[in-house]
C-alpha cells in the first residue's frame, strides 16, 4: 500500500554527491531532501521557491552525471508501496500501481515470480520505478511504454497532483514528456500504473535472446536469461562506476543511412516503427569505429567490453566525464557526420542556472 507515514521534511546541506549516483563523481550538493511519504509533497511545494535552485528529483542516480558541485536541491524519492488496482479474470490481466521509490528490478522480479508477464525483458535495469517513465526505459525490444498505462505526478512549483495517461506521457525512444527541458525538475513522479498479463508474450527478437542456448518458454525463463546476459556483459556500477549506455542510438534519415552504408557497410541499422524510412544506428559501433573502445581519459574511459558505456577507473570529479563526452561526440561527428546525444541527465555546472 501507499505509505501514509507523516514526517517533516529534513534538509541536509552540502551532501557528498558520490554515494547518490552510480558514476560516483566527487562533489557536493547544496541541499538534500528525502521524500518518504506522500504527505510531505505539500510541504515540498510550499517551500519550493525557498529551496536552493535548481531542484532535481533523483531516484538511484543511475542515469545522471554531475560534472561539478550541484548548487541546488536534490529531492531523493523514497516513496514505497505497490498494490493491484484491478484484476480482470476474464482477460487474465491486471493493473498494478507501484510507488516511485520502489527499486525497478525488485518490482520486475516480484511480478514475474507472481506469474505476471510484461516486464521480464526489462530485468536488472538499475534505478527506481519513478525514473522509468522519464526516458521510457527499454531493453531487448521492450519499452516501458508497452506496459505503462499511466503516471501520477506532482507538480512541484504549484503543488498539485495530475494523472498522465499513456498518450499524455508522450513516450518515444528513450524520451517522454517528463524528459523535455521545459518540464525538467517540475514534475515529481509519485507512482506508475502497469498493465500485466497472465499470458506470456515472447519478445525474443534481440540476438542474445533469440540465440539463447536454453528454451525461453515463459516469463521466468526470459527474466533469468536477461539477468544472466546482462551480468556477463555490463560492468557492475558498485565495482566500476558507470551510468549504463552513455549515448542514445542515433535515429537518422534514409539519406543519411544510405550515405553511411557506403562508408561503413557493417554498421548495424534497425528500422524505426514510428518513422518510416528512418534508421536507428548502433552508437556503440560508431564509437568503436572512431577508435575509442577502451580509450581512457584521465580517471574515466570507454569500457573495453562495451563501447557505449563510459566507466570511472579512479575516484575523481565529473569534469573528466564531460571532457570525454565532448571528445567522443567530436570524433564521431568529424569521422561520420553523426551527432551523438548523451542519454543521462548531465549537470554541467552553474552556467545552466
Ligand atoms: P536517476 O538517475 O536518479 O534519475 C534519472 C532521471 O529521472 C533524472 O532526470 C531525474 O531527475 C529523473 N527522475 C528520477 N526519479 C524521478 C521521479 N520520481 N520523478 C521525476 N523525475 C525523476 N536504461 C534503460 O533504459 N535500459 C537499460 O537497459 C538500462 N541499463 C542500465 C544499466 C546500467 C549498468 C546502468 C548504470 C544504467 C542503465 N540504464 C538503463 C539507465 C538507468 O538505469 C535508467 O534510466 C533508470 O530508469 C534510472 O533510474 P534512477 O532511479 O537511477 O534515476
Ligand atoms: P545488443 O543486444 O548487443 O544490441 C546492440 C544495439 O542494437 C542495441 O543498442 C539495440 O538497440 C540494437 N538492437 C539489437 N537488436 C535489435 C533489434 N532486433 N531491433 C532493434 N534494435 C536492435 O545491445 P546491448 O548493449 O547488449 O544491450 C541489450 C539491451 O539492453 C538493449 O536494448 C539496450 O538498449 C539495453 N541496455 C540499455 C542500457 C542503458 O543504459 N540505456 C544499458 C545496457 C543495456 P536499443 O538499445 O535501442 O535496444
Amino acid at each position: 500500500m501507499v505509505s501514509s507515514r507523516s514526517h517533516k521534511l529534513s534538509v541536509r546541506e552540502w551532501v557528498p554527491l558520490a554515494p547518490l549516483h552510480t558514476f560516483a563523481s566527487h562533489g557536493q550538493a547544496r541541499a538534500h531532501v528525502e521524500l518518504i511519504s506522500q504527505e510531505q509533497l505539500s510541504e515540498l511545494s510550499a517551500q519550493y521557491t525557498a529551496w536552493p535552485q535548481p531542484v532535481w528529483v533523483l531516484g538511484s542516480g543511475s542515469n545522471v552525471v554531475f560534472a561539478d558541485d550541484f548548487p541546488g536541491t536534490l529531492v531523493i524519492n523514497q516513496l514505497k508501496g505497490r498494490h493491484c488496482l484491478q484484476e480482470d479474470q476474464a482477460t487474465g490481466t491486471a493493473i498494478w500501481r507501484v510507488c516511485a521509490g520502489e527499486q525497478w528490478h525488485d518490482w520486475v522480479a516480484a511480478s514475474v515470480a507472481a506469474g505476471w508477464s510484461g516486464l521480464e525483458n526489462l530485468a536488472l535495469i538499475p534505478g527506481t520505478v519513478g525514473a522509468a517513465p522519464i526516458q521510457n526505459i527499454g531493453a531487448y525490444g521492450v519499452e516501458l511504454s508497452q506496459v505503462c498505462v499511466g503516471v501520477s505526478a506532482w507538480h512541484l512549483p504549484s503543488g498539485r497532483m495530475q494523472y498522465f495517461d499513456r498518450a499524455a506521457c508522450a513516450f518515444a525512444y528513450r524520451d517522454s514528456f517528463f524528459k523535455r527541458a521545459a518540464e525538467k525538475g517540475h514534475w515529481l513522479i509519485v507512482s506508475v500504473d502497469f498493465r500485466l498479463s497472465r499470458t506470456f508474450q515472447a519478445q525474443l527478437t534481440y540476438p542474445a535472446l533469440r540465440d539463447y542456448p536454453e528454451p525461453l518458454t515463459d516469463a521466468q525463463a526470459v527474466f533469468d536469461a536477461v539477468c544472466q546476459i546482462r551480468q556477463s556483459k555490463l560492468p557492475d556500477p558498485s565495482v566500476l562506476p558507470n551510468a549504463g549506455s552513455f549515448f542514445k542510438n542515433p535515429i537518422v534519415s534514409k539519406t543519411v543511412a544510405e550515405r553511411l552504408r557506403q562508408v561503413l557497410p557493417d554498421l548495424p541499422m534497425y528500422p524505426v516503427a514510428s518513422s518510416s524510412g528512418s534508421a536507428k544506428l548502433s552508437a556503440a559501433y560508431l564509437i568503436e569505429q572512431a577508435g575509442l573502445k577502451g580509450f581512457n581519459w584521465a580517471e574515466v574511459g570507454v569500457y573495453g567490453q562495451h563501447a557505449l558505456v563510459l566507466v570511472r577507473h579512479q575516484p575523481g570529479t565529473g569534469r573528466a566525464v564531460l571532457e570525454l563526452t565532448h571528445h567522443i561526440q567530436h570524433l564521431v561527428q568529424e569521422r561520420f557526420e553523426v551527432a551523438l546525444e548523451p542519454e543521462p541527465l548531465i549537470w554541467e555546472g552553474p552556467s545552466e542556472l
